[in-house]
């Protein structure tokens, strides 16, 4: 059941006759412009579906802002970078005329369904979901601090899923797990409530591996994370990337190897270079790395600089452009708003008509 996304695009060849109808699903949070590691592991893929969907595909994409206020945010920083999200994915080529792209609190249906599902959930399985773990190893000890929608942030990232009868979502690696738990939840309603209302999702896995912290590649590249060294927005210019990755934490070894284990920082250049540069020439980082093997670090850097440059350069022009666009964004925002508001409703329907609400 683990879909290659790369399988599901070949499939995607196919016209409508031949392959069912299918509802892919995937949302970011607006909680700043999106890095590197967004792109290569989730957003570029939302794009491709989109370009290569037969007609029979609905496509619907969110900004999670319920998910951001999780944590706490400053709502005047809030709404810019909810702003600026909305500019990004238009940036990267998605297409109102193809995509629902929406601003999840402008659908309360994602809301109301997440409370209809929270009292179905167990919270022993959400207690073991490897994010609530590492958002909460350090406050282990002050219980008082640790806020209830984060521990059920997996509820409404299935309700989100679910009440668009999502077939398919494209995440990154890190979100595997809660997909998992989403599946769950749907059978779960399904067998207590002895009907076939919600739709267990596929889960899309991008080929890209996360891409890592340039300031610690132990740890994913994260929007949120204080150093806003450790990643590269697609918004950033020329000469920041450069000296981004100049000061990207590599080792002291010498020659180019590939080697996440060992050798995370220069491995996780290398996974950069390999998956930005879509290399057709290499069918894998290691035959790639064989021929960089040559290369100093620093000669390693301005390559994996100068490519992320070539991959990102249309993009940063292009949101430059949108985000001036307000009146623009609104529309973009409240036709997204209307569509995926009847996408819910039907679910919303059968899911209250099943628990006797109505
Ligand atoms: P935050 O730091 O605010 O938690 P984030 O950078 O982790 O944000 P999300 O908004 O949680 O990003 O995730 C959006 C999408 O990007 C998800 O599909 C997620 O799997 C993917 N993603 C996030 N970080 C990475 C990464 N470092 N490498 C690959 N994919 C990533």
């Amino acid at each position: 059941r683990w879909l290659s996304i790369r399988t599901v695009q070949s499939r995607n060849q196919g016209t409508a006759a031949t392959t069912p109808p299918r509802t892919i699903f995937s949302g970011i949070q607006p909680t700043g412009v999106p890095h590197l590691g967004n792109y290569l592991g989730a957003l570029r893929q939302w794009v491709t579906l989109q370009d290569g969907a037969p007609r029979n595909t609905s496509l619907v994409y969110s900004l999670v802002d319920l998910h951001a206020i999780t944590v706490r945010q400053d709502p005047k920083q809030l709404r810019q970078w909810k702003k600026e999200s909305l500019a990004m994915l238009l940036a990267i080529g998605l297409d109102p005329n193809k995509s629902i792209i929406f601003h999840q609190s402008d659908v309360p249906a994602h809301a109301e369904l997440m409370w209809i599902l929270s009292c179905q959930a167990s919270t022993g399985y959400l207690g073991r979901m490897t994010q609530w773990k590492d958002k909460t190893a350090n406050e282990k000890d002050s219980s008082e601090k640790l806020k209830l929608g984060l521990f059920s942030y997996p509820v409404l990232q299935a309700a989100d899923i679910l009440v668009h009868r999502a077939t398919h979502v494209p995440v990154g690696h890190d979100q595997a797990q809660h997909l998992e738990f989403a599946r769950e939840v749907a059978n779960g309603f399904n067998h207590t409530f002895g009907r076939d209302v919600l739709i267990p999702p596929e889960t899309m896995i991008s080929p890209a591996r996360r891409v890592m912290s340039l300031r610690d590649p132990m740890a994913k590249m994260s929007k949120s994370h204080p150093d806003p060294n450790s990643r590269i927005l697609l918004a950033d210019s020329e000469e920041t990337i450069r000296r981004k990755i100049k000061a990207a934490v590599t080792d002291s070894v010498d020659g180019i190897t590939y080697d996440p284990e060992d050798r995370p920082g220069v491995s996780n250049l290398i996974d950069i270079l390999y998956h930005c540069d879509a290399h057709p020439a290499y069918p894998s980082q290691d035959e790639l790395a064989k021929d960089l093997a040559g290369l100093s670090m620093r000669a390693l850097k301005d390559r994996v600089a100068e490519t992320v440059q070539t991959t990102i350069k249309h993009i940063r022009a292009s949101y430059a452009h949108f985000l001036n666009e307000n009146d623009d964004l609104d529309k973009v925002a409240a036709q997204g708003a209307e569509k995926a508001a009847k996408s819910a409703a039907t679910t919303m329907k059968a899911v209250k008509s099943a628990v006797g609400l109505i």
